[in-house]
C-alpha cells in the first residue's frame, strides 16, 4: 500500500519486510560467519490495501504482526533454524489451547521452498484445508487442483475440506531475496557468500480476533486463559448498600492475589459501585475475564468469605482468603502442567 506525504514524497506502507530487512543485511557487511545464525524480528503495525476489510479484527487494513527473519549461512543450516522456529510456534500454539493445524503452506506472494501454515477451524474462515482421514497429511486447498482434491496422494485416505482462519506461516526461502539484494555474510576463508533466510509470522491482533471467534458462547467472550487481558476481576459492594462495609477487602485483596507469581498485573477492580454486583457479575462475564471476586454479603461475615466465579463453567464457590489463595495457586499449577 503506498501513500504520500505533504511534500508529494511516495511511503510504502508495508504488510511484511523481507525487502527491507535483506537489504538492512545487505548494508551491513561484513557480517561475520561467526555471527550466524541471526534471528531479527519485530511487532510492529502491518498495513494491507484490503479491498474487502471485514470481520472486525480478522481482516483489516492495520494489523499487528510479530515478524522474524532469520539468517543462515548453508541451506543446511536454515533448515536446522526452519524446524527449530517451527517448534517454537508450536509450543505457542498449544500454550494459547485452542486447538490449532499446521498444514503444508501456500508460498503466495512471498515464495521460497518449503512453508507451513498455522490455522484455527471455523466456519468465517477464509482459508479451505484439506485434512486427510488416512493419514497426517494435511494441506492449504490452493496448492492442490481442483481434480486432485478429494483423495490424499500420499496414502490414498478421503480428503476432508474444513474452513479455517490462518494465524501463524512460517516459510524457508532460501536465497530467493538474499540474491537480488546481494545480502552475504563472510566465510571462513574472508570471502562472500549469500544468506540464507526463513520468513515467519504471527498475525498478533488475529489471533485474539480468532480466539474469540472460536472460544464465545452466545454474548459471553471467552480468553484463551494466557491471553485473558486480566485473568481476576474483582467487584466491589454496591455504594450505599448493607455490604459497603466489606470494601475495605478490596484492595486487600488484589494486593494478596497480586502478590501471586503468576498473577501479577492481572487483576482488575470493578468498582463502579453505582451498579448491583449482579450487574458488574452479568458484564465480568460478558467480557470473559476467566475468574471473578465478589466482596459482597460473604465478607461481613465474622469468618470473612468471598464468592469466587468461574466464568468458563459457571461454578461458584465460597471462599475463605486462606482457601482462595490456594484455589488460585492451584490454577496457575492445572495451566502449567497441561502445556
Ligand atoms: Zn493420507
Amino acid at each position: 500500500m503506498t501513500t504520500s506525504d505533504r511534500h508529494k514524497n511516495e511511503h510504502v506502507l508495508s504488510p511484511t519486510h523481507e525487502e527491507a530487512i535483506t537489504s538492512l543485511m545487505s548494508d551491513i557487511y561484513p557480517l561475520s560467519y561467526r555471527q550466524l545464525p541471526l534471528h531479527l524480528y519485530q511487532i510492529t503495525s502491518k498495513f494491507r490495501d484490503e479491498s474487502r476489510p471485514r470481520f472486525g479484527l480478522l481482516r483489516c487494513k492495520e494489523f499487528l504482526m510479530k515478524d522474524l527473519y532469520t539468517f543462515d549461512c548453508s541451506e543446511a543450516a536454515a533448515s536446522v533454524t526452519y524446524n527449530k522456529i517451527g517448534s517454537a510456534y508450536d509450543r505457542i500454539f498449544q500454550r494459547i489451547g485452542i486447538p490449532y493445524l499446521k498444514v503444508a503452506g501456500d508460498s503466495g506472494n512471498i515464495g521460497g521452498s518449503l512453508s507451513h501454515e498455522y490455522h484455527y477451524q471455523a466456519a468465517i474462515g477464509e482459508d479451505t484445508l484439506l485434512l486427510c482421514n488416512g493419514c497426517d497429511f494435511s494441506t492449504n486447498a490452493t496448492l492442490v487442483s481442483s481434480s486432485d482434491d478429494a483423495f490424499c496422494t500420499r496414502c490414498g485416505g478421503q480428503l476432508n475440506k474444513t474452513l479455517a482462519i490462518e494465524v501463524g506461516h512460517t516459510f524457508l526461502l532460501g536465497t530467493k531475496y538474499s540474491a537480488p539484494l546481494k545480502a552475504c555474510y563472510q566465510n571462513d576463508k574472508g570471502k562472500p557468500e549469500l544468506l540464507h533466510m526463513g520468513c515467519y509470522g504471527l498475525g498478533v491482533s488475529r489471533i485474539m480476533a480468532a480466539a474469540v471467534e472460536v472460544l464465545s458462547q452466545g454474548k459471553c467472550i471467552r480468553w484463551p486463559w494466557i491471553l485473558a487481558p486480566f485473568k481476576i476481576c474483582i467487584i466491589t459492594p454496591k455504594k450505599g448498600s448493607k455490604e459497603a462495609g466489606a470494601l475495605s477487602w478490596v484492595d486487600h485483596l488484589a494486593h494478596v492475589v497480586n502478590s501471586i507469581p503468576g498473577f501479577q498485573n492481572d487483576v482488575i477492580i470493578d468498582d463502579r459501585d453505582s451498579f448491583t454486583i449482579g450487574q458488574r457479575v452479568m458484564e465480568a462475564k460478558k467480557t470473559g475475564y476467566p475468574l471473578v471476586i465478589v466482596v459482597g454479603k460473604g465478607a461481613c461475615a465474622s469468618i470473612p468469605l468471598f464468592e469466587l466465579i468461574d466464568t468458563e463453567n459457571g461454578d461458584s464457590q465460597m471462599l475463605s482468603q486462606t482457601l482462595l489463595v490456594n484455589f488460585l495457586k492451584q490454577k496457575l499449577l492445572e495451566f502449567k502442567f497441561n502445556v
